[in-house]
Parts: structure tokens; sequence; C-alpha cells
């Protein structure tokens, strides 16, 4: 069964971002492809702070992890 909504189990996200944190791009734990990785924002939406996420997504399983970077990788 294919759900193209669904989302990673907490193990595989756990290890997604472990990976991330290490400076890698992991690829999908589910289909072994590599994750695009797309920056989002980068201080331009005039917040008074720096605010960056990085979005990790299976181009295959569509899966995707959501890394909020505002300070180290604590989400
Ligand atoms: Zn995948």
């Amino acid at each position: 069964m294919t759900d193209a909504r669904a989302n990673f189990t907490a193990d595989e996200e756990t290890a997604v971002r472990g990976a991330f944190a290490d400076g890698a791009v992991p690829p999908c734990p589910r289909c072994g492809v590599p994750m695009a990785h797309k920056v989002i924002g980068g201080g331009s939406f005039g917040l008074g702070y720096q605010r960056r996420r990085e979005w990790l997504l299976c181009p295959k399983c569509r899966r995707s992890v959501l890394f909020d970077r505002a300070r180290g990788t604590r989400l």
C-alpha cells in the first residue's frame, strides 16, 4: 500500500536528522535514493532574527523532513 502523504517513521526521521546534523544530505532511508535539499528562508523574512529552514524531500516516495535551523539543529 502506498500513501502519497505518508511520513517517515520516528526511527527513520531520527536517522535522517542525525545524518543531516553531521553535515551530510542522507539518502532516503526507505528508498535509498538521494534526497532533494531545499533551503527556505535565510533571514529574509524581516522577523528580526535568523530563521532558516531546510527541507529534505525524497523524489521517489515523497516523504520529507523539515529542519528548523534557527539555532543549531533544535526543532
Ligand atoms: Zn523515499
